[in-house]
């Protein structure tokens, strides 16, 4: 086992990082920018290194001052946690290539994922279904028409390089794939550098559900079952489930089989996700997150696992703890990201927070960095907690939640909390029936 990790992030995330680590006896360097002298993964770490100024761009994501605090302070390893550099393949070679393990999948699976269409390519010849859409990059616009009129109208022009949401453009019919056809290739030209865009079919009322996996790196897979990410504002999440409500245990098993596989095949090693969008009764690949996902702890209460330290272990070279047959669902959990962030254009709301006190009791897990004068950075991303709630069942759950967000103090910025406030009095929340496009319905009609 390593005696020493550096953690690569910020925020809660470096926070649960820090916690794995010191439950294995592993010691944890935090790195951070002059911003984030007073944060909590600064002070919680066993060791502090300051990385550089406030801009991300100048610490967080720079690779060589990431590399310096590694070296400077003898960490064996680097876990990058969400964001940042975590599926930048160049780090992860520069990481390797200065003797550091990167706890993580190897840059070769960083790079064939992170282009959309070789992701694509891969994951249909590994026979997990996939949207139905063009072979490959379309660069010129009649190329696009032929896809399209073959697909069959709405279609969605996306960036091979796209990330978060953006570069995304749909077209409803031949009149409107000009132009978004146009503005999708400068979109992703500006975003990232980049103005390769492929085109899949538009599917009108998915569910957004992802797949769990884990790997030892040496051939050998399981999955953990799967979320329902449907909730979603401008394709980010805002409330996470598991197991999903319109998956039975049968196609959990089918679903989960293919993915592990198909993991299994490419030598993967450690946690990713597979993404779909789940339409009458099918499933389509969207994408595949080589890291650890804002929301695995939903998958972790209901199946009692830890996947940050399975992943530190696997790093480190040992075998995986668990295997398939150990991994049984137990209740149901419900993840809700809570932002500074105000309403209705959830503008970033940075500033001191005059109070906070995090809900507890059964069932409760805060994942969060916040303290009681505490100041929010206005440099970074505005996730401030994570609040996830495990119940025998998904009433229970849901009950639970909407009790411990009534337990919940965060003073002196605006928060999402009372959105989650909100969407528990509707039917459709709470009979789980819901698809990717009911928040920005409600949200349309109720928020403005
Ligand atoms: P990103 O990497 O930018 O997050 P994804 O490919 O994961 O992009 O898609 C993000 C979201 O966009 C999905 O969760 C879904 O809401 C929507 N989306 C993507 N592809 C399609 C599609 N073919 N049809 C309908 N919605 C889509």
């Amino acid at each position: 086992m390593f005696r020493k990790i550096l953690i690569a992030n910020r925020g809660e995330i470096a926070l649960r990082v820090v916690r794995a680590a010191r439950e294995m006896g592993v010691a944890s360097v935090a790195v951070h920018s002059t911003a984030d002298a007073d944060a909590m993964h600064v002070r919680m770490a066993d060791e502090a290194i300051c990385i550089g100024p406030p801009p991300s761009s100048d610490s967080y994501l720079s690779m060589a001052a990431v590399l310096s605090a590694a070296e400077i302070t003898g960490a064996e390893a680097i876990h990058p946690g969400y964001g940042f550099l975590s599926e930048n393949a160049n780090f992860v070679q520069a990481v390797e290539d200065h003797g550091i393990k990167f706890i993580g999948p190897s840059a070769e699976h960083i790079r064939m994922m992170g282009d959309k269409i070789t992701a694509k390519e891969t994951m249909h010849r590994l026979g997990v279904p996939c949207v139905p859409g063009s072979v490959g990059g379309v660069a010129h616009l009649e190329t696009a028409q032929i896809v399209a009129r073959d697909i069959g109208y709405p279609v969605i022009i996306k960036a091979t390089a796209g990330g978060g949401g953006r570069g995304m453009k749909l077209a409803r019919s031949e009149d409107e794939l000009e132009n978004a056809f146009r503005t999708a290739r400068s979109e992703a030209k500006a975003a990232f550098g980049n103005d390769e865009v492929y085109i899949e079919k538009y599917l009108g009322r998915p569910r957004h559900i992802e797949v769990q996996i884990f790997g030892d790196g040496k051939g050998g897979a399981v999955h953990l079952g799967e979320r329902d990410c449907s909730l979603q504002r401008r394709h980010q999440k805002v409330l996470e489930e598991a197991p999903g409500p319109a998956i039975d245990p049968e196609t959990r098993e089918r679903i989960g089989q293919t993915c592990a596989k198909a993991v299994a095949d490419l030598g993967y090693e450690g946690a990713g996700t597979i993404e779909f969008l789940y339409e009458d009764g099918e499933f389509y690949f969207i994408e595949m997150n080589t890291r650890l996902q804002v929301e695995h702890p939903v998958t972790e209460a209901v199946f009692g696992v830890d996947l940050v330290r399975e992943q530190i272990r696997v790093a480190a070279g040992l075998p995986m703890s668990f295997r398939q047959e150990d991994l049984r669902v137990n209740g149901h959990a419900i993840e809700v990201r809570i932002n500074a962030e105000k309403l209705p254009n959830f503008s970033p709301c940075p500033g001191k927070i005059t109070q906070y006190h995090a809900p507890g009791g059964l069932g409760i897990r805060m994942d969060s960095a916040l303290y009681d004068g505490y100041r929010i950075p206005p440099y970074y991303d505005s996730l401030i907690a994570k609040l996830i709630v495990h119940g025998r069942d998904r009433p229970e759950a849901l009950a639970r939640l909407k009790r411990a967000l009534g337990e919940l103090i965060v003073d002196g910025v605006d928060s999402t909390v009372p959105l989650f406030h909100a969407l528990l009095q509707e039917p459709a929340i709470l009979q789980g029936d819901y698809t990717i496009h009911w928040l920005e319905d409600w949200l349309k009609r109720n928020v403005g």
